[in-house]
Parts: C-alpha cells; structure tokens; sequence
C-alpha cells in the first residue's frame, strides 16, 4: 500500500541527482581505483546509460568505495535515495565460496561544500545495507535479461547545504545501473478559491507541514474560517481546512472569481450566486454589488439590495372632513398606489389661510393632532383647537420609507375647509384642488373691456367645471374685487374704466374645489375714444359677481356640452375594422404597460397599467384584452365596444384612449377608474357619504346619460354596475355595446319576447316589446337612483324577476330607500311612470339634480318618512289629482276628507300649495297618525309627479 502511494506521488519528486539522466561519463571517485569500475551500457529502451560495477569475489577482505559527487540538497528535508542494480547469486559462480558477498552498504556524508576527492570512510554515516530482492545466476552482467532490483532508502533530516553518497563494495558481484535521488514537495494548487503554494514535504514520514492560502483575485477569507491545508511527507495535500469566497460583486467559476454580468449583481461575498437586478433598478456595469434604482425609484436605507426600488405613494384618496366647530376630523382612503412598499403612515399639513389677498400660514402648534400629526397609520386624524371663523387648508400626504429621498412633487389630498359653518359649507369631495391657471394671454384690449384667454391649468386633477377670474383696480386703495366666472378658457370682462390699469388672476374650479390663483397679470384698457362703441357684450360671460373681501362658494356650474355629433351605430359598416379605425386611435403596444390584473371581462382580462403617449404625461390606464384562441366574431364584438365609445367626449363618460388591433393581444386601452364598479363601491362604503355626496354622484350619471341621449345612442343596460368611479368620486358611465352586450349581463334573463333583459332595471314597454329608448333608460336611471340612494341594495331585494314584472304592472314601484330625501324618491317615481312621455328627459333630471344640490335644504330627510320599507311598494292605481281644483275634493278621493277643515285652517286652498308640503307641514295641520301622515303624503308625491308630468317641471320641496 504505501509503495503504491509512492509510485502515485512521485510525480511530487523533485530530482537532485539521476545517473540515468547524464551523457558524459559521471566520474564519481572509486578507491580503490581498481574496485568500482564506471562502465557505459545501454538500458533495456537502448538509451545509453553509465553505470558502476565491481566484481572481486574472488579475493577476501574487499572493500571497495565508491563516491558520488557532491549533491546541493536546496530545500529538502527528507531525502529519498532510488537505488537500481543487478547482483550475481554466490552460488553460481564457481569457486568464490567464502569470499563473495550479496550485499553492498549505502552511507552517506553532509557538507556544506566538496570537500575534496578522499574517501574517509569514518565520516560516513551508513544508511542501509543493500541486499537484492532478485539475483541472477546466468549470463553476463551486461546481459539485459538480468533482473533488476529496486531499492528506496529514505535520508534526514539533513541540516548541510549538501550531502555525499557512498556505496561500499565488501565483495559482491554488482552492476549499480542507475541512481536516483530526490525529494517530495507538495505542487502548488488552488483549492476552494485558495492558492497554496508549492511546500516541501516535512522532514518525518508521519509529518504535515501546514500551509496557510491566499485567495484568488477578487476572493476573501470567509470569516474564522481562513483556508488551510497539509502537506504530507509523501507531497500529497490532505485536510483542507476553511475556504476563500468570491467578493460581494464577484461570483466563482472554476478556480476564479468572475465579476456578475451586467443587469446582475451579488450583495455579500455569503451568496453564492449573482442575481438579476430587482425590479425597477438596473446597473450597466460588470461585478456590481448592487443595482441603482431607476429615475423616480428609491432604495430606502434599511433596504437590502436585495429588495425593488420603490416610490413614494400616491396621494391619499376620498379625503372626506367633517367639522364640528373648531374641530375637523379628516378621514380617507390609502393611496391606490404604495409606491411598492408596505411602511405607508400619513401626514397631516395644517395652513391657516387668510380670503384677501390669499395667503397661508402654518398653522403653529396651538393646533391638535388625534392620534397624532404624522407617522399616522390610520386613515383619520382629529384636528382641534383651530380658530373659530377661520379658514384652513389641510394636506394628507402619503408618505412610505423613501419619501424623503424623492425630490418630485410631493403628491398629497387636500381641502379648504371654514371653521364654525357645519352645515352650510359643501363637502368638498376630496383629492387636490387643480394647479394654478399660470399662463394667461391678453386676447383683446378695449376700453371698456378686456379678453383673455388662458392654458388648463397642468394638473387638473379632476374635471375643471369652471374658472373664476379675479380682478381689481390696480391703484384702488381699498382693493374691491370683482369676480367673472367662465366655463371655457377664455372669458371678457366688460365694465371696465377706460385708461385704467386691472390686476386679473384667474382660478379653476372642479369637484375638489378652487385652486390657487395664478399669477398676477396687469392689463390697461385702451383710452377713451369719442368714437361709437367698438364692443359688443360676449356671449361668454356668464356672472359677474362682486366680492368684496370674502368669496362666496359657488358650487353648481354646469357646462352644457352641445350634443350636436350623432352617434353611429358600428353595426353597420361592413367593414367592422374600418368602424374601430374611425372612431379609436391604433396605440402602439410599447406605450402600454400592464401593471395587474383587475378584473374578468367577458373576453378576457381587465388589468390596469400605464400609458405613455409620445410628448404626454403618463395616464393610469385600465387595459381590457382579447383573450387568445378568439373568433373572428368576438374579435368584432369584442372591438364593437371601443367603436362606440370612441364616439364619446363626455366628462361622465368613460373616455377611450384606444386600441391595438394590430399586435397581440388585441386591447382596448380606457382611462382608469381607480373605485371601480359603482354597485360594489357604494357596498363597500355603505352609508359613508352625504346625501349631496350622493346627489352629485347621480348628477354626474345623468350629465352622461343627457349626452349619450343627445347623440342619440340607447344604452339599454343602465345601472350601478355599469358605471365607475375614479378616485375623485367621478361616475362615469361605461359598458357600451350592441344588443349582445345585455347577454352577457348576469342580471339579464329571457323574456318571453325573446332576448335577454336585466328586468330590475327595465322598463315595462322594453321588456314587453323590446322598445328601447332614451325613455327606457331614463326608467333604469331611476332604479340607479334608487341603488345609489340605498348603498348597492339589490333593486327589489330577493324577489323572482317574475314577481318583479307582476308587480311593475299593477302599479307598484320601490320605496324610498332609507334617508332618502322626498324629493329624489319622487324624481325616481317619476323616471318609472308607465307612460314613457310622462317620463323627465334626462336633461330635466339634470336640472332638477341641480336645483337640489344648490338648495341643499330641499335635500333633508323629513324624520319618520323615508324609512327602508316596510311594506315594500307604493300603489300607484290613484286618481290623476290634476284634474281636481279643490283641496276638498283631493282629500275625499284619498279617503281623508276629515281633514279637510285643518288644511283650511292652515290656510292650504290651493293644490299648488298642498303639492309643495313636506311631512313637516303635514304634522304640523295636527294629523297624528303615522298611517295618514304617510297616506296624505304618498298622495301629495303622487301629485306632484302628475304635476310634473303636466308642467314639465318638478315641484320644489
Ligand atoms: P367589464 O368587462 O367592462 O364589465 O369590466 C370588468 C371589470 O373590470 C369591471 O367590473 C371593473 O371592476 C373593471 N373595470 C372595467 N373597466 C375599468 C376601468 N376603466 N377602470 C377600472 N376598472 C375597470
């Protein structure tokens, strides 16, 4: 065994003398000069070799010395001496008995340096005596047959530079035919990432030298562990202990360090591998510990490389307030986006705002903050302690641990709010007010007027139903402004002093409310000529009010959007990809990202995502894609839908920012709705909103219907479900498409007039006999009245859609859902009269929706009287009360003719006047019981909504 690791190791020998490996003779010192004789031969490769022999068996008493020459050991410790010979056996040479040997002696003597050509046999040191495992006893010694012996003898520790070899002859037969002598090193190598030198054996055969390794380029020690190894006396390296590692950056490949590719990156030395970058970060540098995060992304510090870049949030979202005198209490929802990261806590910014000039400070710390100013988790905060009278502008920001490291705007909700008027300040809906009006041009300069037009302001941040514009005299001591609303972007103001110089400064005004001014801008109207008047009053102005140090909120301003455009129905062109490339734009697929999927459509995904038009901001976006595998014909439905509301431009119309037909997959690309479905939001928000909150939401759905119905287009599926809602509590209404579209409504369901119908939503001449109109939707408008004012409530709760019809026909319609004003329910009563002339035009709604938000009064709940029902519908089989002229004669068609004599009393004589009273009114005549109050009112809505019917208005409540 251990031969055999010898003979495996030599290849660790190093050579300091080999006899074989010389051409010239070797002239090694023989004394006597007659016994070891040098003799040159060939070996059995017929390579020439020297070799000494020596054959004096026949005389006794040989002692024959031979000496090589002087070998410088280097660093060796442990010699190793190779010996090959032949040797003749005794017995088969005739005669030598007694005198021939079979033995030599092997010595050796150290020396730092020759020392001369005598032999003193004294100073050797014998190593071995050297018998032959083979002897011959046949042929010459020359002959090639002979059996060659092999003999190691091992030499150490030396301490001499050098050393002497001897063999002493005593009378033997020999043929020494090749020394070798040498010694083991163990071979430089690299091993787990470590160099170990080359390392000579120790000097005793059971010793380990142990050897401390360098790590390769780019490699480190791992910690307490530095690589080890040992070196073993037969030049074998055994135990490897500890182990390099390749640097943060760097990863191993081999018996190296290589650096991570570009896009990757190693954090530590501990990890193994490089990584590719995380999302939104990047590097486009070899051997990178880490990766920068993209423009508008941040590593927080506590964030290991390892995690994505993230943003700052979004603002927060619905930011509602509620005052009770000097406290605000601020509620709202989390930003739709966290910027990627889960630390999102809010702060609130309190600024005390002075009307005129406008101008806001901080508001200092007399103010306080339940649970506290910032670091917020939850979304509400109570404000106390503010000033009574005063007005104060509140920001929520969102803030996430990479907030401070953003140097963009930051994004935060906010609202003005005025202490101490609880109720009669208009709840601002939420989110940010828009961004100033900044860039004004002076279109035309008269005496006595001036007009100006001007840029959207850069962030909306919702839609803008009005600017305000501001003005004053510039040298007028006492500073009375005067204000002109617009509803487009340019405006002439008339009155003017000629040869004077205005100040103008102009605000936008959307459902969050006033921004700030823009800049001041000076304008001197002409001088005063004695010509005629060059200055025809413009259509354009629509108020001038004159303010003078406060600024009264004037909330409704409605922009009527002339419906002159026909909507055309994509059906019927024959080419359905020309009906899309008319009415949608073709996007180009690598301005879109896909973020997440949000919801199943009927042809595949609904996912939301960005979009990036070339020169334009970025829009959030909700993309609806074709599913893969389509036919051509739910390709054609699938588009139907963008082909139609790629003919709409209506602020409570979901807007088409368009398709990608040319690309997979086919998409349709819609500005993004961040409170989706209406139905579901309202559930989700149950009870949370003001009734004007709510009317302004119906307002908005009505505004879309008047337009869809001016362009002439039929929705047919009008309800909560089939609208949205954007973050600023927008609805819009959505869900276009042909007649298939109502197939894939759940809610809808055969009919016997064949098709599908969602019959809780329509109305009785659609279900009978299929006659949509604009009529038809105006009575799913009312039944979306109805849903909105009851939070989502399943119209008709659980009843089967057969009962339903059954019960539409005899008269019945829902009651009033619970804190429903009067007046609504009777708008909603009126939306579903059977007649569908008698029905409002959505235009009317509109104005009707108006009145009431601008007399919020008329939108209070009377106690007891809009309950959620009891018994669930109102019998509408009632006499038509127009026709009667006396209150008398109403009283006894209902049965209450006993209370004739109270309504006298009270002075009621007309059915005018009993057509304006509230329940209010009615409790006061005396009428005590609950049964006739809620009798002689549902007959009093009843006739108002005859009234209406007659008139074409609404009665005010
Ligand atoms: P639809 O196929 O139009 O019924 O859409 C399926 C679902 O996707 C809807 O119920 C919404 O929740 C969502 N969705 C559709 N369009 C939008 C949008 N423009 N913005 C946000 N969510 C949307």
């Amino acid at each position: 065994m251990h031969y055999c690791k010898c003979a495996l190791y030599l290849s660790s020998a190093v050579t300091l003398l080999d006899s074989k490996a010389q051409q010239t003779e070797l002239e090694w010192i023989s004394s006597p000069p007659s016994g070891w004789e040098e003799i040159s031969g060939l070996d059995e490769n017929y390579t020439p070799i020297r070799t000494y022999q020596v054959c004096q068996v026949m005389e006794p008493n040989q002692n024959n010395w031979l000496r090589t020459n002087w070998i410088e050991k280097g660093d060796a410790q442990r010699i190793f001496v190779e010996l090959k010979f032949t040797l003749r056996d005794c017995n088969s040479l005739p005669g030598v008995v007694g005198s021939c040997k079979e033995t030599f002696n092997l010595y050796y003597q150290e020396a730092d340096v020759e020392v001369g050509r005598n032999i003193r046999e004294s100073q050797y040191v014998k190593i071995d005596t050297i018998a032959a495992d083979e002897s011959f006893t046949q042929g010459d010694l020359g002959e090639r047959k002979m059996k060659l012996n092999t003999e190691v003898r091992i030499i150490g520790p030396l301490s001499r530079r050098g050393f002497y070899l001897a063999f002493q002859d005593v009378g033997a037969c020999i043929a020494l035919v090749s020394v070798k002598v040498y010694y083991k090193k163990c071979w430089s190598i690299i091993e787990n990432l470590a160099t170990f030198p080359d390392t000579v054996t120790g000097s005793e055969f059971s010793s380990l030298v142990e050897v401390e390794g360098t790590c390769v380029s780019d490699a480190e020690e791992e910690a307490d562990n530095s690589p080890k190894m040992h070196c073993s006396a037969e030049g074998e390296w055994l135990v490897p202990i500890g182990k390099c590692i390749c640097k943060a950056g760097f990863h191993q490949k081999g018996d190296a360090c290589e650096p991570c590719g570009r896009g990757f990156y190693k954090s530590s030395s501990q990890d193994l591998q490089c990584s590719r970058c995380p999302a939104h970060s990047y590097n486009d540098r070899e051997g990178s510990w880490r990766c920068d995060c993209e423009d508008g992304y941040y590593r927080a510090l506590s964030d290991p490389p390892s995690v994505a870049c993230t943003r700052p949030p979004s603002a927060p979202q619905n930011l509602l307030y509620n005052i009770n005198h000097t406290t605000v209490s601020l509620e709202w929802t989390p930003p739709a986006d966290t910027g990627g990261r889960n630390d999102v806590t809010y702060r609130i910014i309190c600024r005390r705002c002075t009307w005129e000039p406008e101008e806001c400070f901080p508001c200092g710390s007399n103010v306080g903050y339940a649970p506290q100013q910032s670091g917020l988790t939850d979304t509400y905060v109570i404000i106390t302690d503010l000033l009574a009278h005063a007005n104060y502008t509140f920001e929520v920001e969102a803030v996430n641990g990479v907030s401070d490291l953003s140097r963009t705007q930051r994004l935060f909700a906010a609202i003005s709010i005025a202490t101490s008027q609880a109720v009669s300040i208009f709840p601002v809906f939420f989110l940010s007010a828009p961004s100033q009006v900044s860039e004004v041009i002076k279109e035309r300069v008269q005496q006595h007027s001036v007009q100006l037009s001007w840029q959207e302001p850069e962030q909306p941040n919702g839609v803008i139903t009005e600017y305000e514009i501001k003005y004053y005299e510039k040298d007028q001591k006492d500073r009375i402004y005067s204000t002109v609303k617009s509803k487009s972007t340019s405006a002439t103001v008339n009155n003017l002093k000629p040869s004077t110089a205005y100040i103008f400064q102009i605000r936008a005004f959307t459902a969050a409310g006033y921004g700030t001014f823009g800049p001041r801008v000076e304008v001197t109207t002409k001088e005063e000529s004695t010509g005629s008047g060059d200055e025809q009053n413009p259509v354009i102005i629509i108020a001038v009010v004159a303010v003078a140090g406060t600024i009264i909120l004037v909330f409704m301003v409605f922009v009527k959007f002339p419906g002159t455009k026909t909507y055309i129905d994509p059906e019927t062109y024959e080419d359905p990809n020309r009906a899309v490339h008319q009415f949608a734009k073709e996007l180009d697929a690598s301005c879109i990202k896909i973020e997440r999927v949000i919801g199943a459509g009927e042809f595949g995904e609904v996912c939301s995502g960005r979009l990036k038009l070339p020169g334009k901001r970025d829009v959030s976006v909700a993309i609806k894609t074709l599913k893969v595998g389509y036919t051509e014909k739910q390709r054609r439905d699938f588009l139907c839908e963008a082909s139609i509301m790629g003919q709409f431009d209506h602020p409570n119309v979901v807007h088409l920012e368009g398709v990608v037909t040319r690309g997979k997959p086919v998409m349709i690309v819609i500005e993004y709705m961040e409170n989706g479905s209406l139905d579901a939001f309202l559930r989700k928000h149950d009870g949370q909103f003001t009734v004007i909150q709510l009317v302004g939401m119906l307002r908005g759905i009505a505004a879309g219907m008047r337009y869809l119905s001016d362009m002439g287009y039929v929705h047919r599926d009008l309800a909560a479900r089939n609208i949205l809602v954007n973050s600023n509590l927008v609805c819009k209404v959505s869900d276009f498409g042909l007649s298939r579209v109502i197939d894939d409504d759940p809610e809808a369901v055969y009919t016997t007039t064949g098709g599908k119908i969602p019959v809780r939503w329509t109305a009785m001449e659609a279900i009978q006999y299929r006659k949509f109109t604009s009529a038809s939707d105006v009575w799913s408008y009312g039944i979306v009245m109805w849903e909105v004012m009851s939070y989502g409530e399943r119209p008709y709760w659980d009843m089967s859609n057969q009962d339903v019809i059954k019960a539409i026909e005899e008269g019945y319609r829902l009651p009033a859902p619970m804190d429903c004003p009067p007046g609504l329910h009777q708008l909603m009563l009126d939306c579903w009269q059977k007649d569908r002339a008698d029905r409002p035009k959505f235009d009317q709604i509109v104005g009707i929706l108006d009145k009431m938000i601008r007399n919020p009064n008329t939108l209070k709940t009377p106690m007891g009287t809009c309950t959620r029902p009891i018994s669930p519908l109102l019998d509408q089989n009632t006499p038509d009360f127009t026709s009667f002229r006396l209150v008398s004669e109403w009283l006894e068609a209902i049965k209450m003719e006993r209370y004739i004599d109270n309504f006298t009393a009270a002075g009621y004589s007309s059915l005018e006047s009993v057509a304006r009273m509230t329940i209010e009114d009615v409790m006061s005549l005396g009428i005590s019981l609950v049964g006739h109050q809620k009798k002689i009112m549902s007959s009093i809505q009843t006739m108002r909504a005859q009234m209406l019917r007659l008139h074409g208005t609404g009665v005010q409540v």
